[in-house]
C-alpha cells in the first residue's frame, strides 16, 4: 500500500474537511481525478491490487469514523463537465447540483429545481435517488453511465432501477460515471423563481446555519421520520457536541466540537428511544462508515 503512487495523491486528508457534518478522522489515501478516463484508470487499479477505495461526491451524506479510512478517498468533485443539447444535459458525477441548477437556470430548462440547495453532486444525488417537494432525482434520468468494476456500461431509466433513497447503482456498488438528465423548456425567470422558493423552504425548516449530513433517518412508511422523533420530545437531545436539532428533529448538527462517535451514539439513542417507546425501527438515510 506504501509504495502506491499516484501523481496528485494526498496522504492523511482529514475527512472532516470533505463532509458536511465536519466529523471523521484522515483518509490514509485522498485523489480527485479531474476526468472520467482517470476516475476509472483508479478505480482498476484498487480493484486489481486490492486496495480499498470509497467514493465521495460532496459528503454532504456520509459519516466517517473517527479512525479515518484506511484505504483511497476518490473525490469526484474535479469530474465536473456539463453539455447540454437542446433539453438533454450530460452531466459528469461530479458536479455540484448548485452550479448545475444555474447553469439550468441560465439555460431557461426546468425540471430539477427540486434539489436546489441540496448540496450534493449529481453522482451522489443518483447513487441516492435525491428527493425533495415530491419529486426525486429519476423523475428526470434519461440514462447513467457507470462503472461495474469491469465494464464501463450504459443503463436507461426503467422503473427498476430506482427506488426511495436507493438505487441499482447503490445495490450493487456501481460508479456513476456520466449522466444524461431529460428537461423542459421553460422561461429562465420561472425556472430561477423555482428554485429560489425551494431554497427559501429550506432556509426555514432547516439547521443550515450547523454542520449537518441532512435528513439522517429514512420516512417510514410514508411519515417524516422527523414528526416521529419529535412526537417523542428528543429535539435538543445531546451527544457530546452532536445534538438533535430544536428546529428539524430528523437533522443532527454539530454545534462545534462534536466527533464522529457522538454523532453516531446519538442516531443509536434516537433509535433505541423511538423503538422502546413507539415500537418503529428507524433506518439511516445517511451512509455510515
Ligand atoms: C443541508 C442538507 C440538505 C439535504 N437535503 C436533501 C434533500 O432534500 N433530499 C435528499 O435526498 N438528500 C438531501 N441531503 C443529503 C445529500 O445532500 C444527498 O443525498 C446528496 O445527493 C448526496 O450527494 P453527495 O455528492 O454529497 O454524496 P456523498 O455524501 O459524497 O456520498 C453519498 C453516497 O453516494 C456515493 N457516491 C457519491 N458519488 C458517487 C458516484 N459518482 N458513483 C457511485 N457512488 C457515489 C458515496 O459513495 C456514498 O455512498 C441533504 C444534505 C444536507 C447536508
Amino acid at each position: 500500500m506504501e509504495n502506491f503512487k499516484f501523481k496528485d495523491m494526498k496522504i492523511n486528508v482529514p475527512l472532516s474537511q470533505h463532509t458536511t457534518m465536519r466529523v471523521g478522522g484522515n483518509a490514509h489515501f485522498f485523489i480527485e481525478p479531474n476526468s472520467v478516463k482517470k476516475f476509472v484508470e483508479i478505480i482498476k487499479f484498487c480493484a486489481k491490487n486490492n486496495i480499498r477505495y470509497f467514493v465521495l461526491g460532496n459528503g454532504s451524506n456520509v459519516i466517517f469514523g473517527d479512525e479515518g479510512y484506511d484505504g483511497i478517498i476518490i473525490s469526484t468533485k474535479k469530474i465536473n463537465k456539463i453539455k447540454i443539447h437542446k433539453n438533454i444535459a450530460v452531466i459528469d458525477c461530479g458536479v455540484n447540483l448548485f452550479i448545475a441548477n444555474k447553469i439550468f437556470i441560465k439555460n431557461a430548462l426546468s425540471g430539477m429545481e427540486f434539489t436546489y440547495g441540496i448540496p450534493g453532486t449529481m453522482g451522489g444525488a443518483v447513487y441516492m435517488n435525491a428527493g425533495a417537494y415530491n419529486h426525486e432525482i429519476k423523475d428526470i434520468v434519461q440514462k447513467v453511465m457507470y462503472y461495474t468494476g469491469k465494464k464501463i456500461k450504459i443503463i436507461k431509466n426503467k422503473n427498476t432501477i430506482f427506488s426511495y433513497r436507493d438505487s441499482i447503482f447503490k445495490k450493487n456498488n456501481f460508479v456513476i460515471l456520466k449522466v444524461w438528465l431529460k428537461l423542459n423548456k421553460s422561461e429562465k425567470k420561472e425556472v430561477e423563481s423555482n428554485c429560489l422558493n425551494n431554497l427559501k423552504k429550506r432556509q426555514i425548516s432547516q439547521p443550515l446555519e450547523y454542520p449537518n449530513c441532512g435528513s439522517v433517518f429514512k420516512k417510514v412508511n410514508g411519515v417524516s421520520a422527523g414528526q416521529i422523533i419529535d412526537n417523542l420530545g428528543l429535539k435538543g437531545l445531546k451527544v457530546g457536541g452532536a445534538e438533535i436539532s430544536c428546529l428539524h428533529a430528523n437533522f443532527i448538527v454539530n454545534k462545534g466540537n462534536a466527533s464522529a462517535s457522538d454523532v453516531k451514539n446519538l442516531i443509536q439513542q434516537v433509535k433505541a428511544k423511538v423503538k422502546q417507546k413507539s415500537d418503529i425501527s428507524l433506518e439511516e438515510e445517511v451512509i455510515i462508515l
